[in-house]
C-alpha cells in the first residue's frame, strides 16, 4: 500500500467568518464580537430580575461557568429599577461580565424612564416583533435606539419566529400569493424573519447607529429552519450574528438539537455569539446551558476552555465500572479546578487526558494524550500503566489508582503550566 494510490484528503476547518466587529463594554472589560474575535458564549438568567441578590448570584454562576455576556429580563419598572443594583452587586463581587437587557413591549418606556438601567446595561436586545405596530411601533423602536445612542450602547435586533412581525409576514404572504411562481409558506416565513431583522437594522442606522453597534439574530426552533434562515441572513449582511436554537427543549434533546444546528452554521463561518436555550431539568443548574455551549465550541476546535478527557465507552472487556468512575472523577476534578487554574496555570485548558478501559486502545490513546491511564480490562493483570508525554512512566496498582492518578495529573499540570515552568531559570 502506498500514499501514491490515494488522493489527498483536506483537513476540515471551520470557514472564516466575515462579519464586522462589535464591542460590548463594561468598565475595563471589552468583549469583542464578530470579525476575528473568538465566537462568544452568552446565557440568560431565569431569576426574577427584581430579586437583586438572586439575580446577581446567578449571573456570577453563569459568568464563572464561562458565559461572556449574560442577558437578564427587563420587563417591569421594578425590574428596570433593580438593574443598576444588580450591576453594583456584581461589581462588588468582582464580576465584570457585561449585562444585556431583554426588552419586549415596553422597552421604550423602561429605558427612557430608568436612565440608570440604560447605563448599567452593556447592550439592549430589541425584538422588532414586540415593539408595537405601525407608526407607533416605529416611534417606540426609535425611542429605544435614541437611548442606545445617548448611552453609547450596541443593540441586538433579535427576531424570533414566535413573535414575528405579523404585518410584515402578512404582506409577504400576499405578495407571494400574487406571484406566478410562489414560494412555500416556510420559505416566505424565512424571508419574513430575515427582512424583519434587516429592515430594523436599517431603521437603526437611519436613526444614527453605526453598523458596528448592531448585532442580529433570527431564532427559530427547528434545526433545518435555523440553518436555512442563518445562511440567508449571513449572505445578505455583515452584521455580527447571534446564533441560537430557540426553545431547544430539555436534556439530551435540547443539547443534541442545539449542537446539530449550531455546528453546521459555525463550520460554515456563520455565527459570532451563541446561546444554548436549554430548559433546565428539575434540579439542574442553569449553568448547564453554558457548559453545552462551551463544549460545542471546543468540540468544533473553535475554542479551548477546559482540559479534554478522552474516555473510551467501555464494552464487554470492561465488566467493572472502575474506568467510568475514574473518567468522571477526573473530568469533575478538572472542571472544578478550572476557575482557579485559569489564572494559576496559563494554557492548562489545552491539556489532554485519556482514561481508557483496557489494553486494546488504552496504551495507544493514552500515548496521544499528555497524560493517560489504561485500566485493566476483565481478565487482564490488575495493573494500570500511566503514559506521560507519550512514554510509559509508571504502573499503578491497588485500590487507590484513582487518587494516585489525579495526584499525577496535578503534578503534571504544576510542572508543565505552573509559574516556575514559564519563568527563566535563575542564574547561579
Ligand atoms: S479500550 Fe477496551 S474497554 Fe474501551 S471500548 Fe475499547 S476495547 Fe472496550
Amino acid at each position: 500500500m502506498s500514499l501514491a494510490n490515494f488522493s489527498l484528503i483536506d483537513v476540515a476547518r471551520p470557514a472564516a467568518r466575515r462579519s464586522r466587529q462589535a464591542r460590548v463594554v463594561w468598565g475595563q472589560r471589552v468583549v469583542t464580537i464578530g470579525g476575528d474575535a473568538p465566537v462568544r458564549v452568552q446565557s440568560m438568567t431565569n431569576t426574577d430580575t427584581v430579586d437583586v441578590i438572586g439575580t446577581a448570584i446567578q449571573v456570577k454562576e453563569l459568568a464563572v461557568a464561562g458565559s461572556e455576556l449574560v442577558r437578564i429580563t427587563v420587563n417591569t419598572p421594578e425590574a428596570a429599577a433593580a438593574v443598576p443594583h444588580i450591576r453594583d452587586q456584581l461589581d462588588r463581587m468582582g464580576i465584570d461580565v457585561p449585562l444585556v437587557g431583554d426588552f419586549h413591549y415596553n422597552g421604550h418606556r423602561l429605558l427612557t424612564d430608568h436612565p440608570a438601567c440604560a447605563e448599567a446595561l452593556s447592550k439592549y436586545r430589541i425584538n422588532p416583533g414586540n415593539v408595537g405596530k405601525g407608526e407607533k411601533g416605529d416611534r417606540q423602536f426609535a425611542q429605544m435606539i435614541e437611548v442606545a445612542l445617548r448611552h453609547d450602547k450596541p443593540v441586538r435586533i433579535g427576531v424570533n419566529w414566535g413573535s414575528l412581525d405579523q404585518e410584515l409576514l402578512a404582506a409577504l404572504m400576499d405578495e407571494n400569493a400574487r406571484s406566478a411562481d410562489p414560494w412555500t409558506a416556510q420559505q416566505v416565513m424565512y424571508q419574513a424573519l430575515i427582512s424583519s431583522a434587516l429592515q430594523s437594522a436599517q431603521s437603526a442606522r437611519d436613526l444614527g447607529m453605526k453598523p458596528e453597534q448592531i448585532l442580529l439574530s433570527c431564532k427559530v426552533s427547528g434545526v433545518q429552519d435555523l440553518i436555512s434562515v442563518y445562511r440567508g441572513l449571513a449572505a445578505r449582511c455583515d452584521y455580527p450574528l447571534h446564533l441560537g436554537l430557540t426553545e431547544a427543549g430539555m436534556g439530551t434533546k435540547g443539547t443534541v438539537a442545539s449542537a446539530a444546528a449550531l455546528s453546521v452554521l459555525l463550520q460554515e463561518g456563520i455565527g459570532d455569539t451563541i446561546r444554548v436555550s436549554l430548559t433546565p431539568q428539575p434540579g439542574e443548574a442553569r449553568t448547564q446551558e453554558v457548559v453545552v455551549a462551551l463544549e460545542i465550541l471546543q468540540a468544533l476546535g473553535l475554542r479551548t476552555f477546559v482540559p479534554s478527557v478522552t474516555a473510551c465507552p467501555g464494552c464487554g472487556r470492561t465488566t467493572s465500572t472502575t474506568f467510568q468512575e475514574l473518567a468522571k472523577q477526573i473530568d469533575d476534578f478538572l472542571r472544578a479546578q478550572m476557575p482557579v487554574w485559569r489564572s494559576q496555570y496559563p494554557g492548562v485548558e489545552k491539556l489532554k487526558v485519556a482514561v481508557m478501559g483496557c489494553i486494546v486502545n488504552g496504551p495507544g490513546e493514552s500515548k496521544h494524550a499528555d497524560i493517560g491511564i489504561s485500566l485493566p480490562g476483565t481478565g487482564e493483570a490488575p495493573a494500570a500503566p500511566v503514559f506521560i508525554d507519550g512514554e510509559k512512566a509508571l504502573t499503578l496498582r491497588g485500590d487507590r489508582i484513582a487518587d494516585e492518578f489525579m495526584a499525577l495529573v496535578q503534578s503534571y499540570i504544576d510542572r508543565r503550566f505552573g509559574q516556575a515552568a514559564s519563568e527563566p531559570a535563575a542564574s547561579a
